[in-house]
């Protein structure tokens, strides 16, 4: 099942080349948190388990008119996976990977959605694009084992870790509003039995700049899950976005970027530069 957010806040499932409308049905509201009605969805299935649907009756939108936004507009929290593909650790010159750095978390306020723009900060450092699988979680997760991980998956997206290429922090570097794209949809875990072998492909302004398979992942998905949740609680509608492969690259005003993972679906944004200001411009005292 494909589960997207549509015309400013409501929740539909995709059928063929139309839109279900089950806002009320999955949620029983009209009037969904800030997290979203997805997002809402969610936490009822983690508390009461699976949810019947019946999709008669439900008004009916084409996707091609349907305005998507971001299926989990402000996710409790999204980790990311640093250096957790080979190739992206040896393009990048890093001498460790995601085993010796473990994650980070970045900015739930960075999130946007399908035919949004990133907005870019700097005139004069480089700003990237770095596609990745998204995993969202389902059940509550704290010090799971591998072997059960996939069981707290709620289901998979695209992801876009967008990244400033300058010396902060990564929590700083990677959550400038619009830096994490998402979606277009969710779709549920159950096809995906195995997120440990999907093609992945980004392209900007034309050109593929990264194709990999999740197979290369130096942690897969239910290490990943392991080791996040060997930190941190990971609560439904949680996001994290598993590492970019080698072929990250500078965008520009104009460009698009579209992430296209196989069976999970097809992400497309705009780069917008007109807003982007010097670096020794940014506000702080740099003199101590
Ligand atoms: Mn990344």
């Amino acid at each position: 099942m494909r589960l997207a957010l549509f015309n400013k806040g409501r929740l539909g499932i995709v059928d063929g080349d139309d839109l279900v409308d089950v806002t009320e049905q999955l949620t029983g509201t009209s009037t969904p948190s800030a997290a979203g009605a997805l997002h809402q969805h969610i936490e009822t299935v983690a508390r009461d388990g699976a949810v019947q649907i019946d999709l008669t009756g439900c008004a009916r939108v084409p996707l091609d008119e349907a305005a998507l936004e971001a299926p989990l507009p402000r996710p409790g929290k999204v980790v990311g996976a640093p250096v957790n593909y080979l190739d992206h650790k040896a393009e990048m010159e890093y001498t460790t990977s995601v085993a010796d750095l473990g994650v980070f978390l970045k900015a739930n306020s960075s999130v946007i959605g399908p035919g949004q723009d990133i907005v870019l900060p700097y005139t004069d450092k480089r700003t990237d694009q770095e596609g990745e699988l998204g995993v969202v979680i389902g059940r509550t997760a704290s010090n799971v084992d591998a072997t059960d991980a996939l069981d707290h998956v709620f289901g998979y997206t695209c992801v876009l870790d967008i990244t400033v290429r300058s010396g902060e922090d990564r929590s700083t570097r990677k959550s400038f509003d619009t830096f994490t794209p998402i979606g277009p949809w969710i779709v549920t875990a159950d096809e995906i039995p195995d997120p440990g072998s999907l093609d992945l492909r980004c392209d900007v302004g034309g050109a593929t700049r990264q194709r990999t398979n999740t197979a290369d992942l130096i942690f897969g998905v239910a290490e990943l899950i392991a080791y996040t949740s060997s930190v941190m609680t990971l609560h439904p509608g949680d996001v994290i976005a598993t590492g970019t492969p080698a072929g990250v690259g500078p965008l520009s005003h104009g460009d698009r970027v579209v992430l296209e993972i196989d069976r999970v679906g097809r992400l497309e944004v705009g780069v917008d530069g007109s807003r982007a200001t010097p670096y020794e411009q940014r506000p702080g005292r740099r003199d101590r």
